[in-house]
């Protein structure tokens, strides 16, 4: 796809703290976090609830709180939001009395572009997550995977070099959940820009990721850096193989050791039965 081409998208994270509340209430989010992301990769940041993911995913986007340490995109310091570092949470963020179409092509507004313009590039976008159809629909028309769909559009015309995704899919049931997490898929291998995408289900990481960056609990801090070497494009099949299984169980077994407490029941397949750290729907039912 050419209308979406990130040309970078480097982060370089050094010994960052983040402290949040005041005086008496201050405390570390995350500690002493290490990270070095290349242009084009899909990294997962999977750690227990509180542990201060969106904290950090928060920060790469330029939402910034007391903090030490370097955070830099591209060897430039983030000091402040920027539509290269697009952001998408688990609830949608559009206007309700604007059409799809509009709040799409809204982000382009401040870029001196005619509306002509405009709307060609948010039909282009709605393409992309296949909504062509749906453009002069109201947001509150769509199902909650297609706002989330238009959502990600939203903030895919800036041409982000960082796409940052917090828990996205997390208030979807599971059938749409996994086929957005299909979607989104299809749409970064066209597009190549670097995604992070915060999950506390473990499953998610390992279908979506190149690299999963475990984080424990708070203060988060980084305890493994997982590379994962499934063939891309991904099928659902790839969740009952069992490299998945083992790789799971490996994630179990490591936030459990952290959380302190006793390994995760399996099933007679050896599989997890429930995903201790969170009230998350499993993925399948085992
Ligand atoms: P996660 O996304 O991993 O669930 P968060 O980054 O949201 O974790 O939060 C990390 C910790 O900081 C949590 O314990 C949360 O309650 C707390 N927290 C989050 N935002 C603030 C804030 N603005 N002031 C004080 N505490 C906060
Ligand atoms: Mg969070």
């Amino acid at each position: 796809m050419s209308q979406t081409t990130a040309q970078a998208g480097r982060i370089n994270v050094r010994g960052l703290t983040i402290t949040l509340g005041e005086q008496a209430q201050a405390f570390q989010a995350v500690q002493d976090l290490d990270c070095q992301i290349e242009p084009g990769e899909f990294v997962c940041i999977l750690g227990p609830s509180g542990c201060g993911k969106s904290t950090l995913l928060g920060a790469l986007a330029g939402h910034l709180h007391s903090h030490t340490g370097q955070l830099e995109v591209d060897g430039q310091t983030v000091s402040g939001p920027s539509p290269q570092r697009g952001m998408v949470f688990q609830h949608h963020t559009l206007l309700p009395w604007r059409s799809v179409r509009d709040n799409v092509a809204f982000g382009l507004k401040m870029h001196g572009q005619s509306k002509a313009e405009r709307n060609a590039a948010a039909e282009r976008m709605l393409a992309l997550v296949g909504l062509q159809d749906f453009a002069g629909r109201w947001p509150d028309q769509l199902s909650g995977g297609m706002q989330q769909r238009v959502e990600i559009a939203r903030v895919l015309i800036n041409h982000p070099r960082l796409l940052l995704m917090d828990e996205p899919f997390g208030a979807l049931d599971a059938l749409t959940r996994l086929k957005m997490q299909e979607l989104l898929l299809d749409i970064w291998t066209r597009i190549r820009t670097t995604v992070v995408f915060v999950t506390h289900d473990i499953d998610e990481a390992l279908f979506l990721a190149d690299r999963i960056l475990i984080m424990s609990p708070r203060p988060g801090r980084f305890i493994e850096d997982l590379r994962l070497d499934f063939a891309r494009p991904r099928h659902t099949s790839l969740v009952t193989s069992a490299q998945f299984s083992r790789l799971k169980r490996h994630c179990l077994e490591l936030l459990s050791h952290e959380e302190g407490q006793p390994l995760p029941r399996l099933n007679p397949l050896g599989l997890p039965l429930d995903n201790p750290f969170e009230n998350s729907q499993p993925r399948f039912a085992l």
